[in-house]
């Protein structure tokens, strides 16, 4: 089994979970949503010191993509090579072309547009600290929403489809409360309940805690 670690730190006014995942033994990583604040997370990678093979977004919006073009730069002056943006899902390239005017008028500094140097769809695999991840598409809080699950680790990140007690919000003109649950129901709760994740806000929780104690996923 890979030496798995990770650390998050919570970035932009909106408190957001960027996630450093990496494996001690190779020294290989990834920074999944690094949303802003981008020193603090050259800072945190310095403690974790490991490689940075990619930057992954799991949607679209300013506090999980605003410093990805920042964090990109930075990493490829560093590290003598390509970091490659990859993520999310197509549909959230409207998200990604204002980021610049989101952080303008939520008042947050240095907030960037993104174009990803790869698309992700349902039905690939991705790579997480050298590990394969399962690419989920989970639209309703964003179209484009994806979520990177590894069965064999029992580990999954899902950005903010879901949380401990909650789920993700779905009052946005493009918001899908409706297909949001449905994500939920029918694409990560049968994959088990042992399987642990990493959301976008807040604590992590369990497929299974959230099965039976999460209120909005009561009565299904
Ligand atoms: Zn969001």
């Amino acid at each position: 089994m890979p030496n798995l670690q990770a650390t998050q730190i919570p970035v932009t006014p909106f408190q957001q979970n960027c996630a450093l995942i990496w494996d001690a033994d190779s020294g290989i990583g990834t920074v999944v949503d690094p949303g802003g604040d981008v020193p603090r997370i050259l800072a945190a990678l310095d403690r974790a010191g490991f490689t940075v093979e990619r930057i992954l977004l799991t949607h679209g919006h300013l506090d999980h993509a605003g410093g990805a073009a920042a964090l990109k730069r930075a990493l490829e002056e560093r590290q003598g090579g390509p970091v490659p943006v990859e993520g999310p899902d197509r549909r959230d390239a409207f998200l990604l072309e204002g980021l610049a005017e989101q952080g303008q008028r939520f008042g947050i500094e240095g907030l960037e547009n993104v174009t990803p140097d790869r698309w992700l769809e349902e039905g690939e695999t991705i790579a997480i600290a050298g590990q394969d991840f399962a690419v989920l598409h989970c639209p309703g809080h964003t179209p484009g929403h994806l979520a990177f699950v590894s069965e064999a680790l029992q580990v999954a990140v899902v950005g903010d489809v879901l949380f401990r007690g909650s789920v993700g919000r779905t009052d946005f003109p493009y918001g899908d409360t409706e297909a949001l649950i449905t994500s939920i129901r029918t694409k990560l709760l049968p994959l088990g309940d042992g399987i642990r994740f990493l959301c976008g806000h807040g604590p992590g929780s369990s497929f299974g805690e959230e099965r039976l104690s999460n209120p909005f996923l009561a009565g299904g």
